[in-house]
């Protein structure tokens, strides 16, 4: 079983720590990055402490796809979605993971470059 006594996003679902968040469901919560990349920001991050897309398997599938229906959902509502935006998962040390609970960052409001190095 993974680790999460000390995630930072386990205490943020749990309310220890303050975030601004913007959507939350059941399975689901997404909150403002505290050091954004982009004019918007946003990750979205499962209730469930999972450690990284390493972990998964065909009992997230529910999971991996309400993160992408509510990606677009959010990306409507914070207006980027006609110019269009970014949903990016770093995995592990050379993915760029640095918190190791599953999240993706919803980036807009900028034109992306590629590749993203
Ligand atoms: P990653 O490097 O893909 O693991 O992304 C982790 C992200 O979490 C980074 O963009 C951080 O800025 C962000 N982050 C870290 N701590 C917090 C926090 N307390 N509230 C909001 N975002 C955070
Ligand atoms: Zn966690």
């Amino acid at each position: 079983m993974p680790d999460n006594n000390d995630c930072i996003f386990c205490k943020i679902i749990a309310g220890e720590i303050p975030s601004k968040i913007v959507f939350q469901d059941d399975l689901l919560i997404a909150i403002e990055d505290i050091s954004p990349t982009a004019p918007v920001h946003i990750l979205i991050i499962p209730r469930e402490h999972i450690d990284s897309l390493n972990e998964v398997n065909h009992s997230h599938s529910e999971i991996l796809s309400q993160i992408q229906i509510k990606a677009a959902v959010i990306a409507r509502e914070m207006n980027i979605d006609q110019n269009g935006y970014r949903l990016v998962n770093n995995c592990g040390e050379w993915g760029g993971q640095t918190v190791m609970h599953l999240h993706y960052h919803l980036l807009g409001g900028r034109k992306m470059t590629w590749p993203a190095g």
